[in-house]
Parts: structure tokens; sequence; C-alpha cells
């Protein structure tokens, strides 16, 4: 009953507000879908030729890049740019909470990785510090990677990774300063199972060093792998960082 009111009221509400698309603000049929098709086509599509250890582009072999990477891979959606920046951008800092699993689904369903997904064995989402959370409302890896996990059926563990220190803003500082910035930001509750394949989520990479930071504590504490999952990274169209 609770249901049907609640549909009739989605039903008149759409009716007097029709629904329309988050990032081009065009009127859509579909209720419900946060973006319209032509928002979600390039999200939903891989970008191709590129490292196949960190996405980066150009580089088949001896990637500049990720040589000094903790993560065995690092999966990337896309370039940070277009209607997919738009679309994290809505996420991180426009409260649109829901958009983060249909973006993380958007990830586990590209075709382009399906295969290598499933070497992945626990999702494992780059926690906030508590505050930050507790100010944002939620944290937008958990939501990609409860997406991600729906797909992909891989367990998620949402609570053992943590962040017990609050960091400065990595944007501002070089990539020595960011792993000094990170040193012991985080740190891993009991001991994780051996040999355990991390998928650690997060919605961009830019120099690693938040999800190295995650590495070096997940393999103190006994993970076997870790990847990198992550929605998007700056630099996929321009050739480097
Ligand atoms: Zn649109
Ligand atoms: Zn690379």
């Amino acid at each position: 009953m609770r249901s049907l009111i609640g549909q009739l009221g989605r039903a008149l509400l759409d009716f007097a507000l029709p629904p329309h698309c988050l990032v081009c603000r065009q009127a859509m049929v579909e209720a419900g879908a946060y973006l319209c098709d032509q928002c979600w086509a390039p999200i939903r599509q891989v970008q191709p030729a590129r490292c196949p250890r960190c996405s980066c582009p150009g580089a088949e072999t001896d990637c500049a890049n990720c040589a000094a990477w903790e993560l065995e891979r690092v999966l990337v959606l896309g370039e940070y740019a277009g209607p997919l920046r738009q679309a994290i951008h809505l996420l991180k800092f426009q409260g649109q909470r829901h958009l983060g699993a249909p973006l993380g689904r958007c990830l586990g369903l590209a075709p382009e990785f399906a295969a290598s997904m499933s070497a992945v064995d626990l999702l494992v989402p780059v926690p906030l510090f508590p505050a930050r959370q507790r100010e944002r409302g939620f944290n937008q890896s958990q939501e990609l990677a409860r997406g991600l996990a729906q797909v992909l059926g891989i367990p998620l563990c949402e609570d053992r990774l943590r962040r017990q220190t609050a960091t400065r803003q990595q944007a501002s500082l070089d990539v020595a300063g960011r792993r000094q910035n990170l040193e012991g930001a985080f740190r891993v509750v009991g001991q994780l199972p051996a040999h355990t394949c991390i998928g650690l989520v997060d919605d961009v990479v830019t120099t690693a060093s938040t999800l190295g930071a995650c590495a070096r504590a997940l393999a103190g504490a006994g993970a076997g792998r870790i990847w990198g999952l992550a929605l998007a990274c700056p630099f996929l169209r321009s050739g480097g960082p």
C-alpha cells in the first residue's frame, strides 16, 4: 500500500514537474534515470588506446605514468571531462547521492573490463575522514562501490579500511607532497583473507597517491593484489598528467 502511494506521489510529481536530465537539463520521458540517453552514452563508453596497467593514453608498454604505482592495475572508465565530469560533480559537490550507484554500474558493466573484473575478490571503497563524511552526508566512493557490487556480484567491505587523519586537500600538492600528506592516513581494522585481490574504488584518480596510500595499508593487512577501480582520470586524451 505504501509503495502504491509512493508510486502515485511520484506520478503526480512527474506530471507537475516533468523529469529533466541533471547534466543538460533536457526534459526526459523516463523518470529515475537522472541523466538523458545522450549524456549517459559517452559515460558508458570506455575510451580506447590506453596503458593496460593504468589506463592512461598511448603507452602499450613501459608506461612512465604508472611505473612507480603500488597498484597492480587501475581500470578507469573515462576522462574527467564532459558529462562524466559533470555527473561526478553532481555526486560529490551537489548532494546527488543517488547518481553514485548507476555510475558504479557503468564501470562494472563496461564490456572492456568484464573479463578483468572477475579477478577481483572484494570491493573496498576509499574512505573519507569521518568529519568530511558527516559534512557531505555520504561517501561517494561507497555509493560507487555499491553499484559495482550489484552488477559484479562481488562482496563489498565498507568498514575495514579507515581514514584516521584529516589530510590537506591534495590538489595544491606535487607528487612527493601528496605522498607525504597521506602517509599513515589510512589503517585497516584486523587482517584480510590472504591472497585476496582487492578492488579499491575511488571516483577520480590523479596521481594515484590516495590509492597508493590505501594500497600500502591493505597490503600491510595481508591483501594479495590491489587494483584501483575509478570512474575518471584527468588525462586520458591529453597524453599525460
Ligand atoms: Zn542530458
Ligand atoms: Zn601506465
